[in-house]
């Protein structure tokens, strides 16, 4: 028991305390030890933290003890005391996932929520006492028309990944949901990026929030080996394969941009041999599920996805991530290379580079503060610099690791007001969980 004794002063009560001990947890995380007391002390909450920090459990825990330390003023049929809103299906299912978890030895009703599958069985869930609902906007506002739930009861309401749910066009709907909402409540509000607009919606609805902040354990910082391979665009694919076989990865995630293009390398790497499946936003529930289940029990050994797709999917510690393209926006890079090295152990990301892509990748270097390794295989040519290349300048030659140019340790870079929207250029909508 002396593993769990380091959450012991975090005020959690018994039953917590031994489905952490369940779920293996040694200590907390930093974003644990700062939120749980204070959320258990009633105030609200800002915090910049992303998937991979252990976020999830440093609300749910205190949300549970709070929620079981009190009856229902006023229980019925589908009336929540606290809300749970997240950006897509996958991520609203892990959090529920993570309610069911920790809240086993207790006696509370939870149930989630998200379009793209059929709406009865959740409406039967919601008939019954009900105590927390974790859902995306659009699908709750589906129930809420069809009075199938009454959010007038909501004690405390979460915002999960609040920058996201803001690219994904979520506003409108939040500001509908935050009118059924009583007055009084608790509010705790997450997210990896604080641009402009995120600081007008918390200002909005928290009330003397306590913030906390941590910097990703893993993203840019020391526990993620970065490298880029600059390649003609066209070797990509082959490289790709290349690598894999070559270092025997059995479990890598690889970015591409769009869906189009996750689908196509998918089927590419199959005909190589290499066993692989693309999840994104137009696939159904079913199957998004089905393959990010066979890449979990390792029957296939790659998995392509895009970053919306991608975004939430609690995959334990993957020791591999490649981005076969490098995402629009700087701060998607640590997002995705956020998808290893994760629970403290070391993981690595390698980007294939093009020609065209050059500008992107110094945007990258940029915000992390510090070059990236380059790494060149036999056979693969790096792009020519040229007219026709890249819009930016060349290659930069990466200084050594260390060098006066590295960022400061543990200087993720990635909690810095990101522009106006946060992340630039529009994002697709086609993963909303309505
Ligand atoms: P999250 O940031 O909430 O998505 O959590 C990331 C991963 O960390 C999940 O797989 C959790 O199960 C795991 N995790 C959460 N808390 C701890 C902890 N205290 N110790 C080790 N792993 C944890």
């Amino acid at each position: 028991m002396s593993s769990v004794s380091k959450f012991a002063g975090l005020g959690l009560v018994d039953p917590l305390m031994r489905a952490i001990a369940d779920a293996g947890y040694d200590a907390p995380t930093p974003i644990q030890s700062q939120a749980i007391p204070e959320v258990l002390n009633g105030r609200d909450l800002l915090a910049a933290a992303q998937t991979g920090t252990g976020k999830t459990a440093g609300f749910v825990l205190p949300i549970l003890q709070l929620l079981s330390s009190h009856p229902a003023q006023s229980p019925h049929t589908g009336r929540p005391r606290c809300l749970v809103l997240t950006p897509t299906r996958e991520l609203a299912a892990q959090v529920h996932a993570s309610v069911q978890t920790y809240g086993r030895y207790l006696d509370l009703r939870s149930t989630v929520i998200f379009g793209g599958v059929n709406i009865n069985p959740q409406t039967r869930s919601l008939r019954g006492r009900m105590d927390i609902v974790v859902a995306t906007p659009g699908r709750l506002l589906d129930h809420v028309g069809q009075k199938n739930i009454d959010l007038s009861g909501v004690e405390i309401l979460v915002l999960d990944e609040a920058d996201r749910m803001l690219d994904m066009g979520f506003i409108h709907d939040i500001r509908r949901i935050l009118k059924l909402l009583p007055a009084k409540r608790q509010n705790l509000l997450f997210s990896a990026t604080f641009s402009e607009e995120i600081r007008r919606l918390s200002a909005g609805i928290l009330s003397n929030p306590v913030s906390v902040e941590v910097a990703a354990r893993n993203t840019a910082s020391e526990l993620v080996e970065q490298t880029v391979h600059l390649v003609e665009s066209h070797q990509k694919r082959e490289l790709l394969s290349h690598l894999i076989r070559k270092h025997r990865w059995e479990q890598v995630l690889v970015f591409t941009r769009t869906k189009h293009g996750a689908n196509r390398l998918a089927d590419k790497l199959s005909g190589d041999g290499i066993s692989a499946a693309a999840i994104h936003g137009n696939k159904s529930q079913a199957a998004r599920t089905k393959a990010l289940d066979q890449f979990k029990s390792r029957h296939i050994g790659v998995l392509v996805a895009t970053d919306i797709a991608a975004r939430g999917l609690d995959i334990g510690q993957l020791p591999q991530v490649v981005n076969f393209e490098l995402p629009n926006v700087p701060e998607d890079y640590v997002h995705r290379i956020g998808r290893t090295g994760r629970a403290g152990s070391t993981g690595s990301a390698l980007s294939l580079v093009d020609a065209g892509e050059m500008k992107l990748l110094s945007g990258i270097e940029r915000l992390i503060r510090r070059p990236i390794e380059r790494i060149h295989t036999e056979g693969f040519d790096a792009p020519r610099p040229g007219p026709s290349a890249a819009p930016g300048k060349p290659a930069p030659k990466a200084p050594p690791r260390g060098s006066r140019f590295g960022g400061r340790p543990g200087d993720s870079g990635n909690h810095r007001p990101a522009g106006r929207n946060g992340r630039g250029g529009g994002s697709p909508r086609g993963g909303r969980g309505r």
